[in-house]
């Protein structure tokens, strides 16, 4: 399944945190077209053909994001 990690848009939160996309049919418990913050439950609108579980980064996956962020950054900077 496509994973992948991004900021929250929640300008008072803007931690980063892990998505998981699935197809919209796999569950009618959670609401499709939103990802969820984990760290301040901020929702935000995404495909609403698909459902998107979150979780916190783990400090390993936490370090992996922060390096390819700051190699984004030298990029944009070029
Ligand atoms: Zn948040």
């Amino acid at each position: 399944m496509p994973s992948l990690s991004r900021r929250c848009s929640n300008e008072d939160c803007r931690l980063p945190f892990r998505v998981h996309r699935y197809d919209a049919t796999l569950s009618l418990s959670t609401p499709a077209g939103i990802i969820r913050c984990p760290h301040c439950g901020h929702a935000i609108p995404a495909d609403a053909n698909s459902i998107f579980l979150t979780h916190a980064l783990s400090s390993e996956e936490n370090r992996v994001f922060i390096h390819q962020e700051s190699q984004e950054l030298a990029r944009s900077r070029r």
